[in-house]
């Protein structure tokens, strides 16, 4: 599938370019801690100046309203920039947070949180996993206790990405006592710095910290940070999570087409060698990707089975892309670098968002029509 574009999208591409080529920093992005957050938020200012920051929120909202067609124009630019990975401590606060209080939540939530969030202010994280409740979201156990006006929260998370250096939590917790599954539960805003809030960073394989496990003791929520209706928030949820399925992963799944192209260039002249092939495989799986990302964005309503199909597809070739860069490398792999440092990653790709083996449960029963399991 290619993209069709007007001459008035060329000339936004254009517009897109130069922009970039003005104002992509030099440096590389810290890979994390405060050096890496401070990166993001100065990034993320910079681009609210330029007029490019969330480019896809309503106008109304800070943003620009551009349609699916001229965000998928943006982040081919984007990438082709090489500018800092979408995937920040931003993200959240853009494709997630944002977009879910734009559809859910109260004047009062927006008008607070919406300028914060684009401005860089406020960093958000997502607070939804918890030990033995990550593929099966439903079973989650935290609760919010309704005292006052306010919300009681105990319990804990896992792998809340970014959690220690953001400044908010849109947090997933069971507000009506005794209910089961999707049923009871909320869609909070957690302020991090309230009392009672411990914050326990991991360290993952490549030997960084981006997530972290976070205790709730006792912690006070007002009422007011309710996101939809309390008790309704497991739809509240499915809002948030759909934002990920469609658009909020397209500049990464662009960014694999470079990474190949990086990788032909790092092999050199392979003429007729089994490598030349992989490479060339690897550069057609990436233009694959590309198509279903066009696909994906463009065609109204996407489906659930839509998202699993490319975020399998975008992380298996993630995967095979630094496994080639590491055969390519050789022994010099083992010393820290940038292939090694994202081979190391990568392992995380089949598991967040959803693993492999649940994006083949959807496709399984959804696309092949199998039996459910
Ligand atoms: C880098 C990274 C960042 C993350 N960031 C966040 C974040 O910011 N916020 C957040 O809330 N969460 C985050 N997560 C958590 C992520 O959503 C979960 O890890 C994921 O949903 C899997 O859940 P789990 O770890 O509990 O594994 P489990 O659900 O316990 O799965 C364990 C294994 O069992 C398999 N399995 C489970 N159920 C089935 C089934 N029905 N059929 C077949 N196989 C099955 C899985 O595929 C997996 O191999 C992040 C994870 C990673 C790796």
């Amino acid at each position: 599938m290619q993209l069709k574009t007007t001459p008035e999208d060329e000339a936004f591409r254009a517009a897109a370019r130069q922009w970039l080529l003005a104002n992509v920093p030099a440096a590389r992005a810290p890979h994390e801690g405060r050096a890496a957050s401070d990166f993001a938020r100065a990034w993320l200012a910079r681009c609210r100046q330029g007029g490019w920051a969330g480019i896809g929120w309503p106008k109304e909202f800070g943003g620009q309203g551009l349609p699916p067609q001229r965000i998928l124009i943006w982040y081919e630019e984007y990438v082709r920039a090489r500018a800092p990975s979408a995937l920040d401590c931003t993200f959240v606060g853009l494709n997630h947070a944002g977009p879910t209080l734009i559809a859910c939540g109260t004047d009062e939530q927006k008008a607070f949180h919406l300028p914060r969030i684009l401005s860089g202010e406020a960093l958000w994280c997502q607070g939804f996993s918890e030990p033995g409740s990550g593929s099966d979201l439903a079973s989650l156990k935290t609760t919010g206790t309704v005292d006052g006006d306010h919300l009681v929260v105990n319990g804990q998370k896992i792998w809340s990405s970014y959690s220690d250096v953001a400044d908010f939590q849109e947090l997933l917790i069971r507000t009506e006592p005794g209910s089961k599954r999707h049923k009871g539960l909320s869609w909070v805003i957690c302020d991090m710095r309230t009392p009672g809030i411990t914050v326990r960073p991991i360290v993952n394989m490549a030997g960084v910290s981006h997530f972290a496990e976070v205790f709730y003791d006792d912690v006070r929520i007002p009422l007011s940070n309710v996101v939809g209706a309390l008790n309704d928030g497991w739809r509240v949820a499915m809002t948030t999570l759909g934002f990920e399925r469609k658009t909020a992963a397209m500049g990464l799944q662009f960014e694999l087409s470079v990474k190949v192209e990086d990788l032909i260039a790092l092999a050199g002249p392979q003429p007729g060698t089994a490598l030349a092939e992989r490479l060339a495989d690897l550069r057609a799986e990436a233009a694959a990707l590309r198509a279903m990302t066009y696909r994906m964005v463009l065609r109204e309503p996407a489906t659930q089975s839509d998202g699993s199909m490319m975020r399998l597809h975008f992380a298996e070739l993630a995967q095979r892309i630094y496994r080639t860069a590491m055969d390519i490398i050789g022994p010099e792999a083992l010393v820290d670098n940038d292939w090694s440092h994202d081979y190391l990653e990568a392992y995380s790709e089949t598991i967040a968002g959803g693993t492999a083996e649940i994006q083949r449960n959807i496709i399984a029963e959804r696309v092949l029509g199998l039996p459910r399991e």
